[in-house]
């Protein structure tokens, strides 16, 4: 029977609507009284009427992440390639997830004012002016709502229309509760085809309670994600503390991004600073990064239809030209529907579509030193955390060596996939407090990394065992 549709494309057929008369968790009471505790992400279920699945939703409760093996299979019909892990001649599917096609290079056009150069935002855009789906779900900063005045403020939204869309570029380098807005897509009968655009802890969540929504096209945007902020104030004291920019061009700050350079690029309104990581105090690092992102093993989200990042791309130019709203990002196909996506994109000209991603230089001897060196694991093993980082000049020499001798392109990013995964193994290690519940949160390539380092590289080993 044909769908019949509104003027604006929306589907007329009745929709489930689902009385709810479950209290949602209060945020304020984050993360005390959230069912994840410290290691919840805030993805914003809980604080919806959807908090009764949270047990099978939660990617940090019962078998977390690795309930991904299964929902791979389910979402995009096939489980990832475990064999590619260390194959030559295979696309490394245990470490980027599902292809349905090479990773290639994108960027964004006519998107002014992205974070990057808009990929994100020119999907998600010509998804919505295209009528293939009623509404967005993505992360506006707060500033763009009218909701506050600072950086790094996440807001979910529903977003309509174009301009809705458009509040949904620039960085949110802090953890977003982007499923806060399930009630309201719920109770939306003019909400029949979704596109939902989020990290991977949130898809993993939303991937769960997708059926629930009754709704007739569901598709998935995610971004690679590691790392976040625990809050937006933890976000901004990293800018004036750990990166130390200028103070006159603090309040100016638009975003902030760990770069493959070995910096920290900070975009603001009227300047361009990058700083080595090397200068970076290690003490930083403690109050930076999110517990939920020390427990996470899905830094290329792996359920999304298609996933936007950066880190297996070049940067495309060099000194003061090397920006990130100058280079290519990299877009990861994962299924027909991720396809479909680009192609939109693609007929709508908000998208150009680069080369295939490619990449050279070993990535393991760097990623078993990073984590050997990191701040967070000196400190739970008992190491000291030095309370200054490098001198600029010295970092700068580092940052320049380490480009020039360490892994580049996609090999760049295996290098930042194997350190995250080791790293937060070590984190889930001391949590759980022995190998096997350890083992039990990880996805089977998680796992398969963590044995290949345990067997072949003593340092890692010796970290295991304190
Ligand atoms: Fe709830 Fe999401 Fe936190 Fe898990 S991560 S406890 S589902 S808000
Ligand atoms: Fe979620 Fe992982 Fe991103 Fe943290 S790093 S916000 S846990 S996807």
């Amino acid at each position: 029977k044909p769908i019949q549709r509104n003027e604006y494309g929306s589907s007329l057929g009745a929709k489930r609507i689902r009385k709810s008369h479950v209290k949602p968790i209060d945020p304020q009471g984050w993360p005390e009284r959230y069912p994840a505790k410290e290691l919840c992400s805030k993805c914003g279920l809980c604080e919806t009427s959807f908090v009764t699945q949270v047990k099978d939703a939660c990617a940090f409760l019962g078998p977390g992440m690795a309930r991904i093996d299964e929902m791979e299979k389910k979402i995009h019909g096939r489980q990832r390639d475990a064999q590619s892990l260390f194959a030559t001649d295979k696309a490394d599917e245990a470490r980027f997830g599902v292809l349905h096609e090479p990773i290639r290079l994108a960027k964004g056009n006519k998107i002014d004012g992205a974070q990057w150069t808009g990929v994100v935002t020119g999907i998600a855009l010509s998804m919505l002016e295209s009528k293939n789906v009623d509404a967005v779900v993505c992360i506006a900063n707060s500033d763009s709502i009218g909701n506050g005045s600072n950086f790094a403020s996440p807001e979910p939204i529903l977003a309509r229309t174009t301009a809705d869309v458009l509040k949904g570029r620039g960085v949110k380098p802090a953890l977003a509760p982007s499923l806060r807005v399930l009630d309201q897509i719920q109770n939306d009968p003019t909400i029949r085809r979704l596109l939902f655009c989020g990290v991977g802890c949130a898809v993993q969540a939303f991937r769960a309670i997708q059926s629930d929504l009754d709704l007739e096209e569901v598709y998935v945007l995610g971004t690679n994600c590691a790392d976040n902020s625990p809050t937006p104030e933890a976000a901004r004291n990293f800018i004036s503390e750990g990166v130390q920019i200028d103070s006159n061009i603090i309040s100016d700050v638009q975003g902030y991004e760990f770069m493959q350079d070995f910096q920290v690029h900070v975009k603001s309104k009227e300047a361009y600073v990058t700083k080595p990581y090397f200068t970076l105090p290690g003490t930083i690092a403690e109050a930076s990064i999110a517990k939920s992102c020390r427990a996470c093993f899905d830094y290329t989200n792996a359920l999304a239809d298609v996933v936007v990042g950066y880190m297996g791309a070049p940067l495309d130019g060099s000194g003061q030209a090397a920006r990130m709203d100058k280079s290519s990002q990299t877009l990861t196909i994962r299924n027909e529907r991720g396809a479909e996506m680009v192609d939109i994109a693609l007929k709508a000209s908000r998208l150009n579509l680069g080369e295939r991603a490619v990449g050279d230089g070993s990535h393991e001897a760097m990623a078993s030193a990073t984590v050997a060196s990191d701040a967070i694991v000196s400190a739970m093993v008992g190491n000291a955390v030095p309370e200054k980082g490098m001198p600029g000049w010295l970092g700068q020499i580092m940052a320049f060596g380490m480009q020039r001798l360490g892994p580049k392109g996609i090999n760049f990013a295996k290098y930042s996939i194997d350190y995250h995964i080791l790293r937060n193994y070590l984190f889930v290690l001391k949590t759980k407090g022995d190998l096997e519940s350890a083992m039990m949160a990880l996805p089977q390539n998680a796992r398969d990394i963590v044995k290949y380092y345990h067997e072949n590289d003593k340092e890692f080993a010796s970290l295991v065992s304190k």
